[in-house]
C-alpha cells in the first residue's frame, strides 16, 4: 500500500474532533497513539462474537478464542521476525516485559560482583527494575554516558563491557530525546563478552523496521498502546534457549503442567510465562494493529515519519529562543524543546488551549534530565497520521506563545 495520508487520518475517529473549538493536533504519540477503527471495531467484534477463555475450555468459543490469540502470537512473531510463536510472551506491556526479565535475572543469575548495563536515556522503566535487581542481588548498575548531542559515547560503552556484565538492557530509541541508538552494533559488541541484551522497543517498533534475528538481540520488550494497539497489552520476544532457562516470573493458573499440594512442575514456553488469564482479547486487537501497521509498511512509515521530523526541526529551528534537546545524527518522532524564559508546563498549557497536545516534563526519564541540568522539556512526538499543517500549526503557536511571554 502506498502512503495515503488523508485514508490514513480517516482509519482514527478521534483525529476527527475539535478541541476548545479547534482542530485537534495530537502531538503526544510518544505517551501512547489513537487507534484505528479496524483496531476498536476488532474488540468490539470480539466480544459480540468469539469471547471465551483461552487455553481452558472444550466448547466451541473456548477453541475459537484459543486459536485467534494463538495466531495473533504467531503475527507478533512474524512482525519482529522471531523465529518461532513460542518467543513471544504476552505481557501487560514494556514495563511488565522488563520486569519479568529483570526479576527471572534476579532469581537465577545475578549476584553480588555482577554487573548490569543501561545507558544514560533510560525511561524509568529500563532503569527501575534494574536498581531493584541490584539491591536485591548485589550487583552493580553501569551507565553508558551521552555526548551533548544526546548520543551514547561508544568508547565508554565499550569500557563498560566485561566478563563481570551478566546483562545489557538499552532503548532502541529514546523516549526523551528521539536518539536512534545503533543498538545491531552495541548487541554485537556485548557478545563478545557473551552478554545477553535486551532491548526496549516501546519507542521503535512503530518507527522503525525491527528484525529480532537480524538484530540478534536475547530479548525485546514492546507496548501495544504506542503501535494503535489498546492499553494493557504488550509483548516480550525472547530466544527460546534463554527462555527455557529462565524461571517464572508470576505464578499461577495456564502457565503450569503438574500441580500437588507440595509443589508444580511448569508449562513449556511461552505459557511459563503467562499466568492467569491474560490479555487475550489485547492480543488480538495488538495484532490486528501490526498488521495494519505492516499493510501501511514500515519503510513507507519511517520515510514519511522522517521527513516530517526534518520538516519540524527545520521550522523550531527558525524559533530564535527555541532550543531543541536532542541533536542525534539519527532520531525517529520525538522532537524535545525548551523555549528561553518559558516554563516547559506553562508551553503545554498554552498549546493545549490552541488545540495541540504535546507531552512537558521530564518523559520519565529525570536522570536524564538532570544531567542535561534542565527540569523538562516540551515534546512534540508524530505518528503516521500526523502532517506538515499540523508541524506548522505548532510552529505558529510557539510564536503566539512566545509572544504573550514577551
Ligand atoms: N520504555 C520507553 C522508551 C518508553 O517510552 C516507555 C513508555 N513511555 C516505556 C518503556 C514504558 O512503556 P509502558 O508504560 O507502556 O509499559
Amino acid at each position: 500500500m502506498s502512503f495515503d495520508i488523508d485514508k490514513i487520518r480517516a482509519d482514527f475517529p478521534i483525529l476527527q474532533q475539535t478541541v476548545y473549538g479547534k482542530p485537534l493536533v495530537y502531538l503526544d504519540n510518544g505517551a501512547t497513539t489513537q487507534k484505528p477503527n479496524i483496531v476498536i471495531d476488532r474488540i468490539s467484534d470480539f466480544y459480540r462474537t468469539t469471547n471465551a477463555n483461552v487455553h481452558r475450555g472444550v466448547h466451541f468459543l473456548s477453541d475459537k478464542s484459543t486459536q485467534e490469540y494463538e495466531s495473533s502470537r504467531d503475527f507478533v512473531a512474524q512482525f519482529l521476525n522471531a523465529s518461532s510463536s513460542k518467543e513471544i510472551i504476552f505481557t501487560k506491556g514494556a514495563t511488565d516485559s522488563i520486569n519479568l526479565i529483570a526479576d527471572a535475572f534476579t532469581q537465577s543469575i545475578l549476584k553480588k560482583g555482577d554487573q548490569i548495563i543501561v545507558s544514560a536515556l533510560e525511561h524509568h522503566a529500563n532503569l527501575v527494575p534494574w536498581q531493584i535487581a541490584c539491591q536485591k542481588t548485589g550487583a552493580e548498575l553501569k551507565i553508558i554516558p551521552i555526548n551533548e548531542k544526546g548520543e551514547l559515547i561508544q568508547s565508554e560503552f565499550e569500557n563498560l563491557l566485561s566478563d563481570k556484565v551478566k546483562i545489557f538492557s538499552i532503548a532502541h530509541v529514546s523516549n526523551s530525546l528521539g536518539t536512534i541508538n545503533p543498538v545491531k552494533e552495541m548487541i554485537a559488541k556485548a557478545h563478545q563478552f557473551n552478554i545477553p541484551v535486551l532491548l526496549d522497543a516501546s519507542q521503535s517498533v512503530q518507527h522503525i523496521e525491527v528484525d529480532v534475528q537480524d538484530l540478534d538481540c536475547e530479548f525485546l520488550a514492546f507496548s501495544g498502546h504506542k503501535i494503535y494497539a489498546p492499553t494493557g497489552i504488550g509483548a516480550l520476544y525472547g530466544k527460546t534457549e534463554w527462555l527455557e532457562k529462565l524461571p517464572p516470573y508470576q505464578s499461577g493458573g495456564d502457565m503450569i503442567d503438574q500441580v500437588s499440594y507440595i509443589s508444580s512442575t511448569y508449562a513449556e514456553i511461552p505459557l511459563k510465562f503467562e499466568a492467569g488469564t491474560n490479555n487475550y482479547v489485547g492480543a488480538i486487537a495488538l495484532a490486528e494493529a501490526l498488521k495494519y501497521v505492516q499493510n501501511i509498511g514500515l519503510k513507507n512509515i519511517a520515510n514519511y515519519e522522517s521527513e516530517l521530523l526534518n520538516y519540524a526541526t527545520q521550522k523550531l529551528n527558525e524559533i530564535e529562543a527555541l532550543k531543541i534537546i536532542g541533536t542525534a545524527d539519527k532520531k525517529a518522532s520525538a522532537l524535545s524543546f525548551i523555549i528561553d524564559k518559558i516554563h516547559n508546563y506553562d508551553l503545554g498549557m498554552i498549546l493545549d488551549k490552541m488545540g495541540i497536545a504535546v507531552r512537558t516534563g521530564h518523559h520519565c526519564t529525570q536522570p536524564l534530565m538532570n544531567k542535561l541540568g534542565i527540569n523538562g522539556t516540551v515534546r512534540a512526538s508524530f505518528a503516521i497520521y500526523n502532517t506538515k499543517e499540523e508541524v506548522d500549526k505548532l510552529t505558529n503557536a510557539l510564536l503566539k506563545a512566545q509572544q504573550m511571554f514577551s
